[in-house]
């Protein structure tokens, strides 16, 4: 979504409002969810502060995995960040949006910073680095690919691995006769553009990949990673960790 050292600010920044409204008060408004592909919806406030025991098994299996010096990339309201340091773990959390760093803060998030993963003044390696609730998102395009997996190889530790959530979003194009409409000479059937609301603020369009396995494996391969499924979820999701290869 943003690379460089772009931050969001926060006059035009939806989720990271309605973050800090429920990290505040406990109650939000709606946060509404526009995208030119599907009609009008709205992402209830509520699952971006699930618990542990809330969230989906494979963002359960990511956490216990996690280990060493572990990073929450687009950390969100911190809820990844505070499971871990309930397990005992070491983590930093990373978020372009400083209203959704000062959510963290005042949740307790011990290592909260606004920082642009793609920043090349962020120098510090890690030896996990997480990227859940589909995030593929952060990544925008296939296009981006060679880009993400050249800075994915500066922060990670020797022998250090990502582990990231995505779907494949092909189920959205099947017919009842399980033939699948996808225009091959199109975009990624997987890029959606959206959009979000909050009272009256507007963030600008910003483009949101979903990326199903095989091609995500084809790119980290191309790229000098190797992909692992490492558990699928109920919707056509699925964890994946990814490796340089040796
Ligand atoms: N991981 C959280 C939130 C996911 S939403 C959860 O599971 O609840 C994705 C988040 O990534 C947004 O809050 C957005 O501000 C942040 N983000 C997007 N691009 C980023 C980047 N380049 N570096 C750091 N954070 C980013």
């Amino acid at each position: 979504m943003a690379f460089s050292d772009q931050l969001i600010d926060p006059k035009k920044d939806p989720m990271g409002a309605a973050i800090l409204d429920y990290a505040r008060t406990g109650k939000a408004a709606r946060l509404r969810v526009l995208s030119s592909m599907f009609e009008e919806d709205e992402m209830p406030i509520e699952t971006l502060f699930r618990s542990f025991d809330e969230m989906p098994a494979i963002e359960q299996e990511a956490l216990r995995m996690a280990k060493g010096k572990i990073l929450d990339v687009g950390a969100g309201s911190g809820c990844h960040a505070l499971a871990l340091q309930d397990m005992g773990k070491d983590v930093c959390a990373v978020e372009i949006s400083p209203l959704s760093v000062e959510a963290m803060q005042l949740r307790g998030v011990k290592d909260a910073r606004l920082v642009n993963m793609f920043d090349a003044r962020f120098t510090e390696k890690y030896d996990t680095i997480l990227m859940l609730m589909n995030g593929s998102g952060i990544v925008g395009r296939l296009e981006n690919m060679p880009m993400f997996f050249d800075r994915m190889r500066e922060m990670l530790n020797p022998g250090g691995v990502i582990l990231m959530d995505s779907s494949d979003l092909k189920y959205l194009y099947e017919n009842e006769d399980g033939s699948v409409d996808i225009d091959l000479n199109g975009e990624y059937y997987g890029l959606v553009d959206y959009e979000m609301r909050y009272k009256g603020v507007r963030g600008g369009k910003f483009d949101c990949l979903y990326v199903d396995f095989d091609t995500l494996a084809c790119c980290a391969e191309a790229c000098g990673f190797t992909a692992t499924l490492v558990k699928e979820g109920e919707h056509y999701d699925y964890l994946c960790e990814l490796k340089i290869k040796d």
